[in-house]
């Protein structure tokens, strides 16, 4: 099955797609990765869910990646005598490190560091930031009274965010750690670390990983936004996760800075997912609003590399539905001139490496032939990735002998990998390049396609050569 659309969707799995008979119809639907979200799951669900997608990936055979989300240091209050209480806005209400439960004038607060970690005049968001305190008074890792500026309903164990506090927490508490380990065993691709505040957060995760996995870091907190592009330069991708960002940010504030992670990721060639809430009335409907439509499309104008679903593919009533519209709305968005206009003028300037020039060149080849297919032999997918990140009008065929480059790879924006063993000279590089061009349905006889590729074969970083070659009768026989 060969996809004509560039940009990619993640679908979330979850209760409402935990069968393969589902996984299958969202994969044909138009999901190109799937997402694991660990907030839900353990080990147990993890391996079972890797192994369904494992045995479609086979049947279909095509790459298929998994992305597994850890849940990350999610902050929560303790419990209350009758479960909830009302906090009036105006009045005082205490955090503290009393395990007793609490009432309507305290509760406590089971992150000692936190205590530590809080000043008077920072915010504390309770339950996505529908109640809002601020500290007024620390006794340090004892105690925080704070003035309730708005106030409401507050339950057991809901959760807390802290916008304005460097916390010194671990990146990975020790459910993310074990969860990850996990993740390892079995064999994921990507692996996405939730309330990413520094680079360091990411390093610690990749010293886990040692290259069995990627890693993508989700900005979702404003402390991260100062660091961001230190942060995008040691992570393989980033998520624009609205859902958190937009309880620790003015949710004004989040659009533009959709548009600025986009651009900067774009520029650093690192695969960027938009994501939360895109269609979020299909949980229910079998049609989105107008609003949403437009939410989506603005994503893929964007150029972002992928669009993705949580709770409308892992909860909802219309998982396939909720898929299939994303993927008539990127399909039509990239049929329109204005797309490419945009891409176009969003343009970063290739860096100065041997890579990034024959990147350039394959697209400026591509755009003044009319070529369809630019064919990137690759085997760490760094050669495809730097395409991509150029957003030719092409599609960049990623041939490499490595499957998990091919699953990575299939992540990024454009990028249609095929496994297939390394190229032995030059004119076995040509003719399998030109007759994965047919085989896929992306090019046909008489067509031209522009092939990359590093030569000594096989050695990584070499990207050195790019050759334009036409597709015979010979090529689509071998196909
Ligand atoms: C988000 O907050 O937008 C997000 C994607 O994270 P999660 O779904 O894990 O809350």
């Amino acid at each position: 099955m060969t996809r004509s659309r560039r940009t990619k969707i993640v679908a979330t799995l979850g209760p409402a797609s935990s069968t393969p008979e589902t996984i299958r119809r969202l994969h044909e639907a138009g999901a190109d990765v799937f997402r694991i979200n660990m907030s839900h799951l353990q080990r147990e669900g993890l391996r079972e869910r890797v192994a369904m997608i494992r045995a479609i990936e086979e049947d279909v055979r095509r790459p298929i990646p998994i992305l597994v989300d850890l849940q990350g240091p999610k902050l929560r209050i303790g419990t209350f005598a009758g479960d909830k209480v009302e906090i009036d806005t105006g009045g005082d209400f205490t955090l503290d490190d009393d395990t007793a439960p609490g009432d309507a004038t305290r509760v406590h607060l089971p992150h000692p560091e936190i205590l530590s970690a809080l000043e008077p005049g920072h915010q504390i968001l309770i339950d996505d930031g529908k109640l809002r305190l601020v500290v007024e008074e620390v006794e340090t890792g004892r105690r925080a009274r704070t003035r309730v500026a708005v106030g409401g309903t507050i339950s057991n164990r809901k959760g807390v965010s802290l916008p304005d506090t460097p916390l010194p927490v671990s990146a990975m508490t020790p459910k993310d750690r074990s969860d990850l380990e996990a993740a390892m065993e079995i064999g994921v691709d990507w692996v996405a670390l939730s309330f990413v505040q520094r680079p360091e957060d990411v390093a610690e995760v990749k010293k886990v990983t040692r290259g069995r996995a990627l890693v993508l870091a989700k900005i979702e907190k404003p402390q991260a936004l100062s660091r961001l592009e230190e942060i995008m330069e040691i992570s393989d991708a980033i998520m624009v996760a609205r859902g958190d960002l937009g309880v620790e940010m003015p949710l004004e504030r989040v659009p533009g800075l959709q548009k600025r992670m986009t651009r900067m990721a774009r520029r650093l060639g690192k695969p960027v997912i938009v994501a939360t809430q895109m269609l979020e009335s299909m949980i229910g409907a079998p049609v989105p609003t107008r609003a949403e439509v437009s939410d989506v499309a603005t994503a893929v104008y964007e150029g972002a590399d992928a669009v993705m679903l949580s709770a409308e593919s892992a909860a909802g009533q219309f998982p396939m539905e909720s898929v299939a519209t994303m993927n008539r709305i990127a399909e039509e968005v990239e049929q329109d001139s204005l797309y490419w206009t945009i891409l176009a003028a969003q343009q970063a300037e290739p860096e100065a490496t041997g890579s990034d020039a024959i990147a350039h060149a394959a697209h400026r080849i591509a755009n003044t032939l009319g070529i369809n297919v630019i064919c990137a032999w690759t085997s760490s997918g760094a050669t495809a990735l730097r395409i991509a990140r150029e957003r030719p009008n092409a599609t960049v065929i990623a041939l490499t002998p490595n499957r998990d480059t091919a699953r990575r790879t299939t992540l990024a924006w454009g990028v249609h990998p095929v496994v297939t063993r390394d190229a032995y000279d030059v004119d076995d590089m040509t003719f399998r390049a030109c007759k994965f061009a047919v085989r896929t349905g992306l090019a046909k006889v008489g067509e031209r396609v522009v092939v990359v590729a590093g030569v000594p074969f096989g050695t990584p970083g070499a990207t050195n050569m790019v050759r334009i070659a036409f597709i015979t009768q010979e090529h689509a026989d071998a196909a």
